[in-house]
């Protein structure tokens, strides 16, 4: 087998990887770099242009995953796009949002080549979608070879999928993002067991080390007890969440906590692709069950939508919980807006739930606020806030930890093991760790676009 990572510049990047393996061509995810414009945010997609293509794989819908998949589908009309079944409506979505993001992009950054790909691309997307079941082999025939695919959950987000490949008796997993917790939303991830020969693992939390007494459920105690507080002393609380997949768990565990009386009933307020993503997930629930959510959460918490006229400086009136996109803060997004607004003033609180990149707006914050900085400098609009809202961070992570990752390839055996999906650090400590726990195996932490075999 042959495979070269198609990530420019590693990291968590734009997730792509090509392989050769018997008869068969296979790319697995088409991503879109978060932190990159332009053409430079594509996968290294020249170093594969005279290949053929049998199949394209999608193990979710995070950009990261799905972001240029029109562009390796249109560069591979004939490929099917094999998925799970909740992706059929999950990817289209997404990508028509993206096709709309970069036209904003286009124009506030001066890129011509935005956006990288048009409704007529998703629209061919969404015809070679190939939805199969989860744990359900299905067997693909080329010229005399043969390849079984199995897709198992992977915990993560709605319709993630770890994929099981299996040729000539030889077992290839591609974790895909993983998280084995269950979340409000969600059962956790089911890896395929027993023996792999290659395992291609995530290594996201590679320097993350969790304290000990905090899990997801104490985690989860911890936010609905920092809300309250903000809520006491008459503050507006702004939690930034990805529009997939974490803002509905957010909504869930709001819903569930104002039931059985843990949190202060307040206002909730939201906009954006998330709310959509709700109808999408209750659809989701009502065909395949794969989801635990449905619209009457959003009933019950009576969703607004904020004041459109905020002003950075000014303190929100509408007052309460605003549950906003972009998990990250990035610039000019709702949860950037709504920042802008709330950070100044000191009854107000923010509260991250998930992971933040250090460049964008959120890590920086976060970077400031734990180096006691007085000021931070919202640079899309040129404004300068001091921080005296209260800052927190809750570790609702939708990747598993480190040490969980690290027992799943112990247990795997696997001969190979490839790293990706992590900034150089945290491959170091997954490279360090796997070569002390498994002697035997090949670790590999591939250089993007050089051609390996195993
Ligand atoms: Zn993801
Ligand atoms: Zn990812």
């Amino acid at each position: 087998m042959q495979f070269l990572d198609l990530n420019k510049f590693g990291e968590i990047g734009s997730n792509a990887t090509f392989v050769k393996i018997g008869a068969f061509n296979l790319l697995i995810d088409s991503g879109l770099h978060p932190k990159k414009n332009g053409n430079e945010a594509l996968p290294d997609y020249n170093a594969i242009k005279d290949e053929s293509i049998d199949f394209i794989f999608l193990t979710h819908c995070h950009l990261d995953h799905i972001g240029s998949l029109p562009i390796s589908a249109r560069n591979h009309p004939e490929a099917p796009i094999i998925t799970t079944v909740p992706n059929l409506s999950l990817a289209p979505r997404m990508l028509r949002n993206s096709i709309n993001v970069m036209k904003r992009q286009g124009e506030e950054l001066g890129l011509s080549e935005y956006p990288l790909y048009l409704h007529r691309d998703v629209d061919h997307v969404r015809k070679k979608l190939l939805g199969l079941a989860f744990g359900k082999s299905r067997l693909f025939n080329k010229n005399g070879d043969a390849l079984e695919v199995i897709l198992h959950p992977a915990g993560h987000v709605a319709g993630a999928c770890a994929v099981e490949i299996i040729h000539q008796g030889k077992r290839i997993v591609f974790s895909g993002d993983v998280l084995f917790e269950a979340q409000r939303t969600l059962p956790g991830a089911q890896l395929p067991k027993g023996e792999i020969d290659t395992l291609f693992l995530e290594t996201t939390r590679g320097t993350t080390q969790r304290e000990d007494a905090s899990n997801r459920r104490t985690e989860v105690h911890r936010l609905i007890e920092s809300i309250n507080q903000i809520l006491e002393r008459k503050g507006t609380c702004l939690i930034p969440v990805f529009a997939l997949g974490r803002m509905q768990e957010i909504f869930k565990i709001l819903q569930e906590s104002m039931d059985d009386g843990t949190l202060k009933r307040a206002p909730v307020y939201s906009t954006g692709l998330g709310i959509d993503i709700c109808n999408y997930f209750d659809k989701i629930n009502q065909r395949t069950g794969l989801i635990d959510f449905n619209l009457k959460i959003l009933d019950e918490l009576g969703i607004k939508a904020p004041d459109p006229k905020l002003k950075p400086g000014r303190n929100i009136k509408n007052k309460g919980i605003y549950i906003m996109s972009s998990g990250m803060m990035v610039d000019y997004t709702p949860s950037y807006k709504v920042a802008a607004s709330l950070l100044p003033h000191e009854d107000n609180g923010l509260c991250f739930v998930g992971y933040c990149d250090p460049d964008t707006s959120g890590g920086k914050l976060l970077e400031a606020h734990q180096q006691h900085e007085k000021n931070f400098y919202f640079e899309a609009y040129d404004y300068l806030s001091p921080i005296r809202a209260s800052i927190e961070r809750f570790d609702l992570s939708g990747h598993a930890d480190r040490e969980a990752l690290l027992d799943y390839a112990i247990s795997s055996k696997a001969k190979n093991i490839i790293l990706n999906h992590g900034d150089s650090e945290a491959r170091k400590w997954f490279f360090e760790s796997l070569q002390e726990a498994m002697p035997e195996a090949k670790v590999l932490d591939p250089v993007p676009s050089k051609e390996y075999s195993v």
